[in-house]
């Protein structure tokens, strides 16, 4: 490989949101040179893992009004709505985009595309392809990049830095992991698509790649994070270990029980009863928990899915990955037991500040799918919304850098270099550097603090204790030591910058909920139990300034929808 490799776009992630800008980019201009980092092999990403569906308004009896509606409501009036409107706009084109690629969505009888119930959809919107939807997806747009000659893959490739200049972006420097080497790559535009930050927490359905590298690289760069306070937690992951129990299990019937035999969501939610926002399900989970009504178990206590009503049939037709999870975790058959779940972190509303052509306030720095924040999910994101997010604005992303990458002459690749030096002097000395501390007691640490003090529920104390251990891990983390010095596959190595990583998105994240004193969406403090319209219409947005992390305000747009109270 040359010293400098001269890409035009590059994209950090090769997820849903990284695949489908990449083919965007590709069809706008078939002579851009394009790059794909991605620390896994792409069809690795959490995508993969994507089992409910997607949401797009593709039957009669839907409208893009209310599919706006809906998402605007469900964010508890936080969503930026021209950014809604423009996804429900564009929505059904890309679930036909897919089809047109080979996507194998699932079926009605009549051979129309089925469409599933999920949470705060008011109509079954959710296209799907069995319980495997990510995985079809995934597949589908890998495929379509092989066609682009102009897309390069650097696979299992770890990027540490994004470099700028006076002018804005000027390429990335990234890690060989099979051969520990780094490597400078020049570019005229860059779209981060690195996937959500949930594994600061502990409990969590989200893959073990999901660390929020690429806000953190973003953060790093003079992009700003947004709304990082919103933190989803789905109420269903299996009890013993977090993994996801869809939301499908619901859509297609499943019922919540307590330990009493009872439906109790018809407290709570009567008249959505299982088809409610995950926030308010899994409040109510923790509520039944808290009030005794759980079943009790030495690893935390749970409520029960119950699947039995549904047949062995359907279960295995429409649900066959919850089947084989439920077997494979829990030795359960759900067609014979409930499944024994309890909420669990899951997705990252917050993320890099974009505009609504996926732009970050760095020139030619871009972000697009989980990592950003447009605004479409505020306060708390509807299940089926993401996987469409990540192709309708992905698509965004691809076109819009390579349109601007046109405009550019080439870069000066100097200050690459000095770049490139830099980060193997720092990457040497981290390996080399001698210390008391461990990454995986920091890890710990870390994930019980968020868990503990940035969960479902939050007040000021909790808040400003995890704050402070935050801020004491991240010293220790200047003191720590590598056992593994290798280069090859040097995983500690990895952790150690992710961990990097998170801690700083942990305290982005227990900052803004600090600042944010009511309660909203997923965002429940228990001292400032009501919604408070007149002070927090706001999104709250995070810069690195001299070191440190400066919070301000930035306004919430309204198009068509003022905020009402959010009843079910
Ligand atoms: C279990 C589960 C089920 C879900 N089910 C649904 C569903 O049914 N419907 C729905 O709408 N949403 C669902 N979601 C959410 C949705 O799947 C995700 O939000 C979406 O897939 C994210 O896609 P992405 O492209 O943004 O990122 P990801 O798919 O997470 O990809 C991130 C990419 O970034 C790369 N990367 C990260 N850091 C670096 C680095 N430092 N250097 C190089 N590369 C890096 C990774 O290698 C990876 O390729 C689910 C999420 C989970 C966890």
């Amino acid at each position: 490989m040359e010293e400098i490799t001269q890409h035009d776009l590059l994209i950090i992630g090769g997820g849903a949101a990284g695949l489908r800008a990449a083919i965007a980019a590709a069809e706008v201009n078939p002579d851009l040179k394009i790059g794909i980092v991605s620390k896994v092999y792409p069809t690795r990403s959490h995508t993969v893992s994507a089992e409910g569906g997607l949401a797009a308004a593709i039957k009669d009896y839907d409208s893009l009004d209310q599919h706006a509606y809906d998402t605007i409501k469900g964010s508890d009036f936080l969503a930026d709505q021209d950014a809604v409107e423009y996804f429900v706009q564009h929505a059904k084109e890309e679930i036909m985009q897919m089809e047109h690629w080979g996507c194998p969505w699932s079926r009605e009888k009549d051979g129309t595309l089925a469409v599933r119930a999920f949470g705060g959809m008011s109509v079954k919107r959710t296209i799907f392809a069995a319980d495997k939807t990510g995985f079809y997806m995934i597949h589908t747009l890998f495929e379509r990049t092989l066609k682009h000659e102009n897309i390069k893959r650097y696979d299992e490739w770890y990027a540490t830095k994004i470099t700028t200049d006076q002018h804005g972006v000027t390429g990335v420097i990234a890690m060989q992991m099979k051969t520990g080497k780094l490597h400078a790559f020049s570019a005229k535009a860059i779209i981060v698509c690195t996937g959500g930050a949930g594994r600061m927490y502990r409990f969590t359905t989200n893959g073990g790649i999901k660390t929020g590298d690429g806000m953190y690289l973003a953060y790093v760069a003079g992009a700003s994070l947004k709304d990082m306070e919103f933190i989803q937690f789905h109420p269903t992951a299996l009890a013993r270990n977090g993994v996801l129990i869809t939301e499908a299990a619901r859509g297609e019937g499943g019922y919540l029980i307590n330990k009493d035999g009872e439906r109790f969501l018809k407290n709570y939610l009567p008249e959505k009863m299982e088809l409610g926002p995950r926030d308010m399900i899994s409040r109510a989970i923790m509520s039944e928990i808290r009030a005794g009504r759980g079943f009790k178990s030495p690893y935390g206590n749970y409520i029960h899915l119950d699947l039995r009503h549904l047949g062995d049939q359907l279960i295995k037709e429409k649900l066959p990955l919850v089947r084989e999870i439920a077997m494979e975790f829990a030795g359960i058959d759900p067609a014979k037991e409930p499944i024994p779940v309890t909420p669990a972190q899951h997705y990252t509303m917050g993320g890099i500040d974009v505009n609504l052509d996926m732009e970050t306030s760095v020139p030619g720095l871009y972000a697009a799918g989980e990592t950003n924040c447009i605004s479409i999910n505020g306060a708390n994101r509807l299940g089926s919304n993401s996987l469409t997010d990540c192709l309708v604005f992905g698509k965004v992303a691809g076109e819009k850098a390579a349109q601007e990458i046109s405009k550019k002459t080439s870069k000066t690749t100097a200050q690459m270099k000095t770049a490139l030096e830099d980060e193997e002097k720092n990457i040497a000395r981290l390996l080399e550097q001698k210390g008391s501390e461990s990454v995986p007691a920091i890890r710990m640490t870390m994930e019980e603090t968020m868990d503990q003090n940035a969960g479902i529920y939050r007040d000021q104390k909790a808040l400003e204790d995890g704050l402070n251990t935050l801020l004491e891990l991240q010293q220790k983390l200047q003191h720590v030591q590598l056992k593994d010095k290798s280069k090859i596959f040097n995983t500690e190595l990895i952790n150690c910058l992710e961990l990097k990583s998170m801690l700083t998105l942990g305290e982005a994240t227990i900052r803004c909920a600090m600042a944010r004193k009511e309660s909203r969406g997923s965002h429940t403090r228990s001292d400032f139990p009501d919604r408070d319209d007149k002070n927090f219409m706001i999104h709250h947005v995070v810069t690195k300034k001299d070191n440190a992390m400066s919070l301000t305000n930035a306004p919430v747009t309204i198009t068509r929808w003022q905020p009402e109270v959010r009843k079910y």
